[in-house]
């Protein structure tokens, strides 16, 4: 298991992930559940390690901003000083927050009879996306709710990653990086695990 990790760590095949996960989608669309494995095995990983671990090697995604940002580094324009020290992660990690109250709500509702499931991708949570999503294999007896949470969860990934790439295109492959919530919510946790660290110390 050790030598996997080892292997896995910063390989260069890792953006293989996210491609899978988002075709894998089209085989079908329950598969996008599996996107909740993205957002808490880094913090999971955090906790453990009391460091970024699973962005300093393992993150899927990272590692196809890095692919897609050397196509055009040739032309890429700095990475924008509010992206890095602004306001900007604290937008992104409010619409995180946001759209998982929207899922959470909407699948609760689903689940009680008092909503149809949205079974169509969304942008931003709002933008109707008219993309027709085959489905290659049918799932039989998936209960409304489940559809529903895995079209939100598979939308919201599809947000994030695609935002992610377009940030990559322009400025640095890993700007997205710096707006991240899955960093930002690191950050916050290893500066208050510091602040305690720094107190225990003052106290002994
Ligand atoms: S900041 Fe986000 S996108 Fe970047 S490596 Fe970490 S989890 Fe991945």
């Amino acid at each position: 298991m050790n030598s996997f990790l080892k292997n896995l760590k910063n390989n260069k095949y890792l953006f293989i992930i996210t491609l899978i996960y988002f075709a894998l989608g089209f085989v079908n669309i329950h598969f996008a559940l599996l996107g909740f494995i993205c957002m808490l095995l880094p913090l999971y990983l955090l906790v453990k390690t009391n460091k970024k671990t699973y962005c300093q090697g393992y993150c899927p995604r990272a590692n196809l901003y890095t692919k897609a940002g050397k196509a055009t580094s040739k032309t890429s324009r700095k990475t924008p000083m509010f992206f890095i020290n602004g306001k900007m992660k604290w937008i992104v990690l409010s619409y995180f927050g946001i759209s998982l109250i929207f899922i959470t709500l909407s699948t609760i509702k689903v689940a009680v009879g008092s909503m149809i499931p949205l079974e169509e991708l969304r942008y931003l949570i709002v933008f109707r996306i008219h993309l027709y999503m085959i489905q290659i294999i049918e799932f039989n007896n998936i209960l409304p709710w489940i559809t529903h949470l895995s079209y939100r969860f598979y939308s919201m990934m599809m947000t994030t990653t695609t935002l992610g790439l377009i940030l990559a295109l322009v400025y640095k492959p890993r700007t997205w990086c710096t707006i991240c919530p899955i960093s930002t919510i690191s950050d916050v946790y290893l500066d208050n695990s510091k602040n305690k660290m720094n107190k225990l110390i003052r106290n002994i």
